[in-house]
């Protein structure tokens, strides 16, 4: 099927009509993202500076670019003027390199804490007590050009639909919990950004307000 064809059965497949499709174009051309492109998309998700960096000037200007991967403190500069969303940060230290170098480039950056929802010890991510401590602590109003959106998390890579929907659905729960705290200004939890191609509609049930989908709609990754 072409990607024109993917897309079209995973909007209509949607449970949420409010979810935001980031498609993740990780390792993909950037003939295959002007396809999804030209069939309306315009939210991209890559894990990779680099590649991130070497894809955005060769696309129309209005594409809006997710970070998705681990961001590394040093490389930061690199997509700094003009990413749109990063999802997943993990430590205070690097919201203060994202609030420096978004001061560089005069503008406001928006971010997505990432929380350690799986059982995986591999993945990133804060864990509920960090969370509190970034959000609730006195640095983070301090960084004027940092937003906080929201929260991002992926679930235990399993087949079994109940781990994983109790995982997305923590997510949620800790959202709507935290929301009630007083929360500096520079901080709005609409956000959450769960579920993959494999996951999706178990997160959209669960209260996802984007997905980051690639393979099922570029088709299956041959590396990393
Ligand atoms: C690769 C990746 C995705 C997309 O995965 P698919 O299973 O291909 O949909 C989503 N989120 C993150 C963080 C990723 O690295």
């Amino acid at each position: 099927m072409s990607i024109r064809e993917n897309l079209s059965h995973l909007k209509q497949s949607f449970v949420s009509k409010h979810c935001l499709l980031v498609a993740v174009s990780k390792t993909k051309p950037v003939n295959a993202i002007q396809e999804a492109y030209d069939a309306g998309i315009r939210d991209f998700g890559e894990n990779k500076v680099q590649e991130m960096a070497d894809k955005a000037p060769q696309l129309p200007d209005d594409i809006r670019w997710h970070m998705i991967g681990h961001l590394q403190r040093n490389k930061v500069k690199y997509i700094a003027p003009f990413v749109h969303l990063i999802h997943g940060v993990d430590s205070l230290k690097l919201l203060t390199q994202i609030n420096k170098e978004a001061q560089k480039n005069q503008r406001v950056i928006s971010c997505l804490l990432q929380v350690h929802i799986a059982r995986e010890e591999t993945k990133f991510g804060l864990d509920m007590n960090e969370l509190k401590e970034i959000l609730l602590g006195p640095d983070l109003p301090k960084l004027e050009n940092i937003k906080i959106e929201g929260l991002m998390g992926m679930a235990t890579l399993t087949d079994n639909e109940e781990i994983i929907r109790s995982e997305f659905a923590g997510l949620r729960t800790l959202r709507d919990d935290l929301s009630k705290e007083s929360l500096p200004e520079n901080v709005s939890l609409k956000e959450l950004s769960m579920g993959m191609s494999g996951d999706y509609l178990i997160a959209q049930q669960e209260g996802s307000t984007m997905v980051r989908i690639g393979s099922a709609i570029f088709g299956e990754r041959n590396y990393h």
